[in-house]
């Protein structure tokens, strides 16, 4: 196609002209199971009446005025945010990659307010993705996002997972923080191990690192949890979120205790867009509904639901699936075939997800997708498995 739209992405040839729940609809009225959700964004499915309320109600009062004004739905969200958390504090900027980026610069900032003036160096782990700006970038140590910008920043150590001897190793007098994406989206949804988790956040404690988590992708309500690290028992200084967080309207935050927010004082951070009044009505939306003990507990329920059936699908495929990873309802098949032949032919049948890395094929559908979906959708994946297996069987014959 003759594009003006720059060449970033290898798009798939096919628009959406709207969507319902978890469906949506091409111009010619081809329906597809929505289960990539924007990638992890559209928390609530596609159209969903309360936020396309919250978004109406507020476009009539105020849409912008700019942070050097108070803004009340800012308040509101950054209130629930910090009661349902660890945090004291939120920034509020508008994508993942800035909610990473804001972690990076207040965990500096936090170690420079103390007299730490050296501590700059911030450990990351391989198969993490944090975003596409330049620090970033940097932060994550992917080759191929790196390759041909320059000098990536300096002051990333990127390390294995789950290595406690490594990270033991790297740690010295200049290290600021210890930065973790707990369930590695990107990466192919590879889940930490809790034990290293733990041993981190303790390590962390006593040598006056800074704990940072990127639950972009994890976080809000997607474990079924409202905070993926909820999961792994531990607590971090500063956390990003992006995502879910706007439920499809562009947010992101950088939560953070009082200490690491004290260092970010007037001056030191800003954005021109950053927690207005559109993006927080929605926000504010979005949390209210996920995080009712209800809605998590169903997340659970329904995200067993999901594995059981996935993992028997695996089991009677294991020529084509090698396993089932992921916590709730992030979700990755591991194939063993490539994961574009898995994914194009449940495109073929009408049902959307993302790759990633390690050969995986990510699952992770609105969180309000109901049990009879999960059902219906499981089915059609068996058969697309069936389908990839039988044409398999008869290339060999
Ligand atoms: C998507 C993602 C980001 C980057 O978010 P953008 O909104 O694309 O900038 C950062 N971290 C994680 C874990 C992500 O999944």
């Amino acid at each position: 196609m003759n594009t003006s739209v720059a060449n970033t992405y290898n798009r798939k040839k096919i628009t959406f002209s709207h969507g319902k729940g978890i469906y949506l609809f091409t111009n010619d009225n081809k329906k597809y199971i929505d289960l990539a959700a924007g990638i992890a964004v559209n928390l609530l499915g596609h159209s969903n009446k309360s936020l396309i309320d919250a978004l109406q109600k507020q476009s009539k009062k105020l849409w912008h005025v700019s942070n050097l004004y108070q803004i009340e739905e800012q308040e509101i969200l950054a209130r629930k945010l910090t009661n349902l958390s660890f945090a004291d504090k939120v920034f509020f900027c508008n994508s993942g990659a800035e909610a990473v980026e804001c972690s990076i610069k207040a965990a500096r900032r936090y170690q420079f307010s103390q007299g730490y003036k050296e501590k700059k160096n911030i450990i990351t782990f391989k198969g993490s993705f944090h975003g596409r700006t330049l620090g970033t970038i940097a932060a994550s140590n992917n080759i191929n996002h790196l390759e041909g910008f320059g000098l990536p920043l300096e002051g990333f150590i990127n390390i294995e997972r789950n290595n406690l001897d490594q990270l033991l190793r790297v740690i010295d007098k200049n290290t600021a923080a210890i930065l973790i994406e707990p369930i590695q989206g990107e990466g192919g949804i590879n889940v930490f191990d809790r034990d290293f988790l733990m041993n981190v956040e303790s390590i962390a404690r006593d040598k006056k690192i800074l704990l940072l988590l990127d639950e972009v992708q994890c976080g809000m309500g997607r474990t079924g949890k409202m905070f993926a690290h909820e999961l792994f028992n531990i607590k971090p200084d500063i956390m990003a979120l992006a995502k879910g967080l706007g439920g499809g309207f562009p947010i992101g935050a950088c939560l953070m205790t009082s200490p690491v927010g004290d260092a970010m004082n007037p001056g030191t951070h800003g954005s021109t867009f950053g927690g207005n009044p559109l993006a927080m009505a929605v926000g504010n939306c979005v949390t209210d509904i996920v995080s009712n003990p209800d809605f998590l507990s169903d997340i659970s329920d329904k995200a067993n639901l999901f594995h059981l059936k996935l993992n028997q699908i695996a089991k009677k495929y294991p020529n084509i699936i090698t396993g089932i990873k992921g916590l709730g309802l992030m979700i990755g098949i591991k194939c063993n075939i490539e994961n574009t032949i898995l994914a194009n032919e449940l495109y073929k049948n009408g049902v959307l997800t993302v790759n990633a890395g390690d050969n995986v094929v990510r699952i992770l559908p609105p969180l309000n997708i109901t049990i009879p979906e999960i059902n219906k959708v499981t089915q059609i994946i068996k058969k697309s498995v069936q389908n990839i297996d039988k044409e398999n069987a008869t290339k060999e014959n």
